[in-house]
């Protein structure tokens, strides 16, 4: 734990910040000596930048500390840098309005399936940019609390069963795919405890593209960089949690550590490490 990172990627909600309505005060006051230290600080999230700090994040930083931060964001959608003090995309997948659309239809059929066959409502956001949150568990409400919790796993695991959807997880990942397929479009579902999203990017873009930047930048390589996350827990054989996305062939020989107390199998080269939020910020002051 005492090595000194050059790039560190990590979550935010649950990671960095237990919820989107908490104060950031203490993750700001982490960030911005290892900012000063010239540390790349890369924020890799499913959200939208108004989420982030209510959208007003880089009012925290000096124009200086903005330089060696990045966020990577909408589920691999987006990629952003400073530069003056000024956010810009740097990166994007954004699809054309037709490929949109049917993501749209690709999340609709998905839905009907369900219902019609299985019997099992959801719920669909159609509001993401390259690709729509399906909630599996419309009955159960996480509140302000996005991070996963420990009994969520179960509690789909029962619903599914209960409907007849076979092989769980992996089940709906696969009408998923089926679905996609039906348009000529490869996508990339992902599953936590409570939302299937399906779309044509994943954190993995995320992390790759932003690498890819600070290789060629500051010849950082991923043995420099570790990557912080709550949810890489696996939920079902051989599928884990939205951050263990972030380990992809390119960023695989770096650190991976998982704050989530839930107990579980991690992906390999993952550790688990426990401790929530508390224990991120303590590692970004170590950093120092
Ligand atoms: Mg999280």
């Amino acid at each position: 734990m005492k090595k000194k990172y050059k790039a560190i990627f990590f979550d935010w909600d649950g990671t960095a910040v237990l919820s989107r309505k908490a104060p950031v005060e203490d993750i700001v006051a982490a960030m911005r000596p290892l900012l000063d230290e010239k540390v790349n600080l890369v924020i890799v999230s499913g959200t939208t930048i108004e989420n982030i700090a209510g959208g007003k994040l880089a009012e925290y930083f000096t124009e200086e500390q903005l330089n060696y931060l990045y966020l990577g964001l909408g589920r691999g959608t987006f990629n952003y840098r400073y530069e003056n003090g000024q956010e810009l995309v740097f990166s994007d997948m954004l699809p054309d309005e037709k490929l949109l659309a049917d993501i749209h239809r690709i999340c609709f059929d998905i839905h009907m399936e369900l219902l019609e066959k299985y019997g099992l409502n959801t719920d669909i956001v159609f509001s993401r940019p390259n690709y729509c949150k399906i909630d599996l568990m419309v009955a159960n409400q996480r509140g302000d609390n996005l991070f996963m919790q420990e009994n969520e796993l179960d509690m789909l695991k029962d619903c599914l069963k209960k409907h007849g959807v076979e092989n769980g997880l992996q089940g709906l990942l696969d009408i998923s795919v089926a679905a996609g397929a039906k348009y000529g479009i490869q996508v990339k579902p992902t599953c936590d405890a409570k939302y299937l999203e399906v779309g044509i990017s994943s954190k993995s873009d995320n992390v790759d593209q932003i690498l890819g930047y600070l290789q060629e930048k500051y010849e950082i390589s991923a043995e420099e960089c570790s990557f912080w996350g709550d949810e890489y827990v696996g939920i079902e054989e051989g599928i884990y949690g939205s951050d263990s996305f972030m380990r992809t062939d390119k960023t695989k020989s770096g650190y991976f550590f998982d704050v989530s107390e839930v107990p579980g199998k991690r992906p390999e080269g993952v550790e688990q490490l426990g401790g929530g939020v508390d224990r991120f910020l303590g590692f970004l002051k170590e950093q120092v």
